[in-house]
């Protein structure tokens, strides 16, 4: 069987290696078919594509684009997307823009709050000045021993509620969506167990999605317990769409599970790849 991995950060955005690097560690993984999914970035695919070719991996471009959607961050992914298209460059552009700003703010509140310097520590953690994220503080603050794992960091400091939390506006689920359809992609709700919302409001946001002309949801992915594999396979049933599968790899032991040790997809639903590999 295939071993499919449609959810993987490069340096470009918060991961910590390079996407050529990022590429080999997937091949040697065992991935056979892996796409690039940068938050909120293409620049990434050119390197990426060359690079998985090389290793003798098929390659789908990638890109995951933040939201927000009844107040709430959400994530979209797009997959085989022309990295080239203009709505779909431009819209990112947009959408990153004010990471810098949101950034040095948080930088402002956690030295409130006793951390001095994060700002600057931050970026010494950055590929690509476009794209700070709070992954990168979260890397700065367990450098400074503030936290014992990157968890922990957005635990005590960087999620609603904590002190060095700053909201922030992202796009909107129908411009995420619009672009990457404008781009010949393919949209997915990525880690839908991520999210804070009850039964009524995910139902809410499925069928929003759907209606945009959205098709697809992870199922299997590196944010989910395995108890959510067998939820979400669920509601692609119901509702209808493909199930993706992805790491959501950012950086070797960073994540919830291992790279390699992801389960394939349940039985009984569509892979989003069936008719691509
Ligand atoms: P940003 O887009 O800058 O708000 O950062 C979001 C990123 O932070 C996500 O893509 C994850 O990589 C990471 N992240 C969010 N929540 C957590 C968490 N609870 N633990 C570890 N990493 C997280
Ligand atoms: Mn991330
Ligand atoms: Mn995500
Ligand atoms: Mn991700």
């Amino acid at each position: 069987m295939l071993k499919v991995d449609l959810h993987c950060h490069s340096n470009v955005s918060d991961g910590a290696m390079t996407p050529e690097a990022v590429a080999a560690y997937a091949r040697a993984g065992g991935v056979d078919a892996w796409a690039l999914t940068d938050h909120d970035e293409v620049r990434g695919i050119k390197a990426a594509r060359r690079a998985a070719r090389g290793l003798g991996m098929r390659f789908v471009a990638g890109v995951e684009i933040s939201i927000t959607w009844a107040n709430e961050t959400v994530h979209i992914v797009g997959l085989q997307v022309d990295e080239d298209d203009p709505i779909l460059v431009r819209g990112l552009e947009r959408t990153r823009h004010g990471r810098d700003a949101r950034g040095r703010e948080i930088g402002d509140r956690l030295a409130e709050a006793g951390i001095p310097g994060a700002y600057e520590g931050a970026l010494k953690y950055v590929g690509n000045p476009d794209l700070l994220s709070r992954t990168h503080f979260a890397r700065y603050l367990c450098e400074i021993g503030a936290c014992s794992s990157t968890a922990d960091v957005f635990r005590k400091y960087l999620t609603e509620g904590r002190p060095g939390y700053v909201p922030h506006r992202w796009a909107t689920l129908s411009e995420a969506v619009g672009w990457i359809r404008c781009a010949g992609g393919i949209a997915v709700i990525a880690h839908p167990g991520r999210y804070r919302f009850d039964r009524t409001a995910e139902g809410a946001l499925f069928d929003e999605f759907k209606q945009l002309g959205g098709t697809a949801i992870e199922v299997v992915t590196g944010s989910h317990s395995p108890d959510q594999y067998a939820t979400y396979a669920e509601a692609a049933r119901r509702y209808g769409f493909l199930a993706s599968r992805g790491s959501d790899f950012h950086a070797p032991g960073e994540g919830r599970v291992e790279f390699d040790k992801l389960p394939p997809l349940p039985a009984g639903v569509t892979p989003v790849w069936h008719d691509w590999f």
